[in-house]
C-alpha cells in the first residue's frame, strides 16, 4: 500500500531488515560509500536490487546509476556473490541459503541542485531516490540510514527521516530510518555547519536549515517560513498533515528552484535573497510554492502520482493541477502573508504571469493538457524553440488558476472560491489517501462550488488553445487588463522589441530564442547566429544591443553569423509592450465587494 505519512516516533526504536551504511571519509572527492546489508527472508533463493532513474518532483530519466561505481555484493561470509545485470539500474543475486548478505558501492555526488547530490569536503547534501538501491519486493519495510562521518568537523545535521535514537550527532554512527521506501527516498538530509532554527506552528515542529557560504540571518528566514506555514496551513483547516518539517535553503552563486517532499522542501537562491529586501520576495514566493505542495500533488495527487514507478516515466495529464495551480498560490500566499502589496502583486500577475504567457507562441500550439503529459519530453527536455511549440504548465496553469479563481467569485457573488475547490479536494484525499485524484474528481468540485458552466469553461482552457476571454473574466470584478506601449524616458525614446532574447557567450553576442512571427523572426534571424553589429555599430553584450535597439527609431540593420558565414538584415522595431492589471476608473458596487473578495487577506499592510 502507498503511504507517505510518518511521525518521528514511529521509528523510534525500530530494527531494520534493510540497512544503508554510510561513510563520508571519502566527502572531499564528491564520494558517499554505502554498505548495503540485507537480511533475507527465509527460502529467498535471488533477490533483486534497482536503483531509480528519476526523483519524483522531477519529471526527467536521471539515470542515477551512472554515479554508482565499485560495485560488489558478499555473502555473509563475506566471499564475493555474483551480480547479475538484468536492467541498465538493476541487478540480480543468487541468495539461496543465505540469510543476510551485504553490498557495497561509492556514489559521486557533485552536482548542485535541489535534485542531485552534492557532498564536498565541507558538507553533504544526502538524498536517497538518487543513491540508494530497493530491494523489489520489500519497500514497505521499515529501512534504516546509519550515518558516520565525523562530527567534530560536520556538527550540524537537519532531515527529514526520523531519528531511531534520541539524535545525538557526537555519536557515530547517527541511524535515521523511514517506515518504508516511498518515504526513504523522498527525505533529504543535510550534515555540515550549517546554520539551523526551529519553531512550533500549527501543532508541529518546523526546522529550517539555511546552507549559505556566509553567516546570515537565520532567525528572520524562520519567522517568515512560520507566516507561510500558518497562512497556507489556514486554507486547509488550520492544521498541517505532518509531525515535523524542514525548510531546507540553499544560498549560493547560480543557484535556483525547488523541490518538494512530504516533509520537508529543498528550496536553491542567490546569496543576495537573503541580504536584499527585494531579492528575497521572490525567494520567499519560492518557499510558499514548495510549501503549498505539502497538500497539492505530495496528498491531494494525480492518480498517476503514487506509488511510483522509479524506472521510467510516469506521465498525467495534471500537472496544470500540481504545477499549474501551485504557482498561481505561490504568489498570492506571498501577498496573502504580506510579503507583496497589492500593487506588487496586481504588477506580478500582469508582468509575470498573464504578460508573459502573451510572449509563448507554443500556446497555441499545444493544449495544456498535452504539455502537460508530455513534460518530460517537453518542459524538462526545453530547446530554445520551446516558447514556440508549447506552453509550460506552470505559467498557463497559474493563468488558468487566476482566471479560474476570478471566475468562482464572480460565479458566486463572491461566495466560493477556489480555496473551496483546494478544500473539497483535501478533504477528498482525506477519505482515500491511497487513492490519488482523477481529472473528473477537480471538475466537480468546481462545479460544486460554482456551476456546470464554469466547469465547461475550465475543461475548455485545458484542452482548446484559444486564449481565454480575459474582458469577460475581469469585469465582474472590475478589473482590466491593459496593454500599452512602452513610454520614453527623459533621456531615452521608448523601448524597443524585436521578438528575440540575446546572451553573451564567450565575449560574442548570442541570439538566444527567438519568438514566432516577430520582427526578428521574420528578419531571419535565428537561435545560435552572432550577432555582430547593429547599424554598423559592433555589439559584444546585450545591454549594448539593447541600447541601441531602443535609439534605433525603428529599423535597425543587423550584421550577424550564422554558422561562420556573414548575412546581413533588417529588423523592422516595434514598440515595446508594458502589460498592467488594475481597477477600472469607477467600479460598481458589485465589482468593488467582488475584487476586495478576491484580495482579502488577514494582515495589514
Ligand atoms: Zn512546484
Amino acid at each position: 500500500m502507498y503511504r507517505i505519512e510518518q511521525r518521528d516516533d514511529e521509528l523510534s526504536g525500530t530494527t531494520a531488515a534493510i540497512r544503508y551504511h554510510c561513510w563520508f571519509d571519502r566527502a572531499a572527492e564528491h564520494l558517499l560509500r554505502v554498505r548495503m546489508e540485507i537480511d533475507l527472508q527465509p527460502n529467498a533463493d535471488n533477490i533483486r536490487l534497482t536503483l531509480p532513474s528519476w526523483a519524483p518532483g522531477s519529471y526527467k530519466i536521471r539515470d542515477f546509476i551512472s554515479h554508482v561505481g565499485n560495485l560488489h555484493a558478499y555473502d555473509e561470509n563475506g566471499c564475493d556473490l555474483p551480480i547479475e545485470w538484468v536492467a541498465k539500474n538493476s541487478f540480480r543475486l543468487d541468495t539461496a541459503g543465505a540469510s543476510h548478505i551485504a553490498v557495497e558501492y561509492v556514489f559521486y555526488a557533485n552536482e548542485r541542485t535541489v535534485r542531485t547530490m552534492h557532498i564536498t569536503r565541507w558538507r553533504a547534501f544526502l538524498f536517497p531516490v538518487n543513491c540508494l538501491f530497493y530491494v523489489e519486493g520489500r519497500t514497505d519495510e521499515i529501512h534504516h540510514v546509519l550515518l558516520y562521518y565525523d562530527s567534530s568537523q560536520w556538527r550540524t545535521l537537519t532531515t527529514a527521516l526520523s531519528p531511531v535514537q534520541p539524535l545525538d550527532t557526537a555519536t557515530m554512527p547517527v541511524i535515521l530510518g523511514a517506515l518504508n521506501y516511498d518515504i526513504l527516498a523522498d527525505s533529504p538530509t543535510e550534515i555540515g555547519n550549517h546554520q539551523s532554527a526551529t519553531f512550533y506552528a500549527c501543532g508541529a515542529r518546523h526546522d529550517v536549515a539555511l546552507i549559505a557560504p556566509v553567516p546570515l540571518n537565520v532567525e528572520w528566514l524562520a519567522a517568515r517560513c512560520r507566516t507561510i506555514v500558518e497562512a497556507e496551513a489556514s486554507m486547509f483547516g488550520g492544521t498541517v498533515p505532518y509531525d515535523r518539517y524542514v525548510f531546507f535553503v540553499y544560498a549560493g552563486a547560480n543557484l535556483n528552484g525547488g523541490l518538494e517532499h512530504a516533509r520537508c522542501s529543498v528550496n536553491m537562491c542567490d546569496v543576495s535573497a537573503l541580504t536584499d529586501p527585494t531579492k528575497a520576495k521572490s525567494l520567499l514566493a519560492l518557499l510558499c510554492h514548495e510549501y503549498f505542495h505539502v497538500w497539492n500533488i505530495k496528498r491531494i495527487r494525480p492518480a498517476e502520482y503514487g506509488p511510483f514507478d522509479y524506472t521510467r516515466e510516469v506521465l498525467s495529464p495534471m500537472l496544470w493541477l500540481a504545477e499549474g495551480f501551485t504557482s498561481y498560490y505561490d504568489d498570492l500566499f506571498a501577498y496573502r502573508a504580506g510579503f507583496y502589496s497589492r500593487e506588487e502583486y496586481l504588477d506580478i500577475l500582469a508582468r509575470d504571469q498573464i504578460g508573459r504567457l502573451l510572449h509563448i507562441p507554443g500556446r497555441h500550439a499545444m493544449t495544456i493538457r498535452d504539455s502537460s503529459y508530455l513534460a518530460w519530453v517537453k518542459l524538462y527536455a526545453q530547446s530554445p524553440d520551446g516558447q514556440n511549440r508549447f506552453p509550460s504548465y506552470y505559467l498557463k496553469g497559474g493563468v488558468l488558476a487566476l482566471l479560474l479563481d476570478l471566475a468562482i467569485i464572480a460565479e458566486t457573488d463572491g461566495v466560493r472560491r477556489l480555496d473551496d475547490v483546494m478544500l473539497t479536494l483535501w478533504q477528498k484525499y482525506r477519505q482515500s489517501p491511497e487513492r490519488g485524484l482523477t481529472e473528473t474528481d477537480v471538475l466537480s468540485a468546481i462545479e460544486q462550488h460554482s456551476s456546470q458552466r464554469v466547469r465547461d469553461q475550465f475543461w475548455q482552457w485545458l484542452t482548446q488553445v484559444d486564449d481565454p476571454d480575459m474582458v469577460a473574466i475581469l469585469s465582474p470584478l472590475g478589473l482590466e487588463f491593459v496593454t500599452d506601449s512602452a513610454m520614453s524616458t527623459e533621456l531615452l525614446p521608448p523601448e524597443r522589441w524585436a521578438g528575440m532574447q540575446l546572451k553573451s557567450d564567450s565575449g560574442k553576442l548570442i541570439v538566444a530564442s527567438v519568438e514566432d512571427a516577430t520582427p526578428a523572426s521574420r528578419a531571419g534571424i535565428a537561435v545560435d547566429d552572432e550577432i555582430i553589429a547593429l547599424n554598423d555599430v559592433r555589439v559584444t553584450t546585450p545591454e549594448q544591443a539593447q541600447l541601441l535597439l531602443r535609439t534605433a527609431m525603428g529599423s535597425v540593420t543587423v550584421t550577424a553569423s550564422c554558422d561562420g558565414r556573414l548575412y546581413r538584415t533588417q529588423i523592422e522595431l516595434r514598440l515595446a509592450t508594458q502589460y498592467r492589471l488594475q481597477c477600472i476608473a469607477t467600479p460598481g458596487s458589485q465589482q468593488y465587494l467582488l475584487f476586495e473578495r478576491w484580495l482579502e487577506r488577514s494582515i495589514e499592510g
